[in-house]
């Protein structure tokens, strides 16, 4: 099998025998379970929905329970379940206690759009999930509606609230900032932070997959947002973002806030230095960029019972140095959901 990957190197307690071409250590892996979603957010898919995968298509959760078995020993450390909208998948609470019960996986984390987390945080949490991303991009109802393009009653502060109410922790609400949208709200999501112990991160809009009218103006630059915020709420201090799973994020706090505001910028600063993650998309794929189109196959390999390590490190081994986002025109690349985003 072609490539090759660095030695193993130690970090704390851990021997990683994942490292890639530039010596970055991967111990990270973002699984999307599905392709679908519930929703239809303008930025991410469009109305009509996207050409779904066959289910046959699809890692079924003992395939994905195989594939992190084989990865945690070489050094795998972290997962996220994403998607698609990976709520939607039946019974997830029991990928999650697969997942729980291997060896060396000591986080477990959720990205979702929150809309059944009210009925579904505490199953979750019973079955080892540790923690939740949910993505908020208003705390208006009618926007919501309109952003999410699908009326289901969405309130993400009661997302929020059931999440910490199960135990999850920390509780990151995602905001994806679209000037003329939804960037006059950045002050009431910030203000959050004052009272509950959540951190608002605000992610700068990609110009990826095909979609509603985006144009590069509605990108707001995160130092435009932490200003407007200071400006509203007081001074912002650098810090106090979660205890774990900090990932590109930088962080800041209002004086004598219980959260954070956060802010992830891949369109005005890059974090690929320090990248520690791959992903698998909902068909096997491993991918290691989320905007490169690099993919390895592991389905193929995992349903002839053969070991996956050796295509693991051959896709590291062409893990690119930097994502080509900026370089790429407005829809251009795959939608995130395609790629658990
Ligand atoms: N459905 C789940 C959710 O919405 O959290 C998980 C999958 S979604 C693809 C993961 C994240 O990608 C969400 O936080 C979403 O806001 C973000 N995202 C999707 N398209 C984006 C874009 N064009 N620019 C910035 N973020 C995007
Ligand atoms: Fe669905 Fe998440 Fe994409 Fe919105 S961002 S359409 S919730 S996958």
């Amino acid at each position: 099998m072609g490539g090759s990957v660095g030695p193993c190197t130690r970090s704390g307690d851990l021997v990683s025998n994942l490292i890639d071409q530039f010596g970055r250590t991967i111990e990270y892996l973002r699984i999307s379970v599905t392709d679908r979603c519930n929703f239809r957010c303008r930025y991410c898919m469009p109305l009509e929905g996207l050409p779904w995968l066959p289910k046959s298509d699809i890692l079924s959760y003992e395939e994905i329970r195989e594939v992190v078995a084989q990865l945690a020993p070489l050094g795998l450390r972290r997962i996220r379940l994403t998607g698609g909208e990976p709520t939607i998948r039946p019974q997830l609470d029991t990928l999650v206690r697969f997942i729980r019960d291997i060896p060396g996986v000591d986080d477990i984390a959720l990205s979702t759009n929150g809309v059944k987390l009210p009925e579904m945080a505490g199953r979750l949490a019973a079955a080892g999930l540790d923690r939740v991303n949910i993505s908020a991009d208003s705390l208006r109802a009618d926007r919501i509606v309109a952003i999410a393009r699908r009326d289901l009653g969405f309130d993400p502060v009661a997302a929020a609230q059931a999440a910490e109410d199960a135990g999850l922790a920390p509780i990151k609400l995602n905001v994806v900032v679209m000037r003329g949208v939804n960037d006059d709200e950045v002050v009431d999501f910030a203000r959050l932070t004052l009272d509950h112990p959540w951190h608002v991160r605000f992610i700068e809009l990609m110009p990826v997959g095909a979609l509603e009218p985006m144009t590069e103006e509605m990108v707001v630059p995160s130092d435009e947002l932490l200003s407007r915020i200071s400006d509203a709420l007081g001074p912002l201090s650098p810090g106090g973002g979660p205890a774990r799973g900090n990932g590109p994020a930088a962080y800041y706090s209002l004086a004598d806030s219980a959260g954070s505001v956060g802010v992830i910028t891949p369109m005005t600063h890059t974090y690929c230095g320090s990248c520690n993650r791959v992903r698998l998309t909902a068909d096997g794929r491993l991918r290691t960029c989320l905007f490169g189109d690099h993919e390895v196959d592991l389905r193929a390999p995992l349903r002839a019972g053969e070991p996956l390590a050796p295509f693991v490190h051959r896709a590291l081994a062409e893990k690119p140095e930097a994502h080509a986002l900026l370089t790429h025109r407005v829809g251009g690349l795959r939608a995130l959901s395609q790629v658990g985003g």
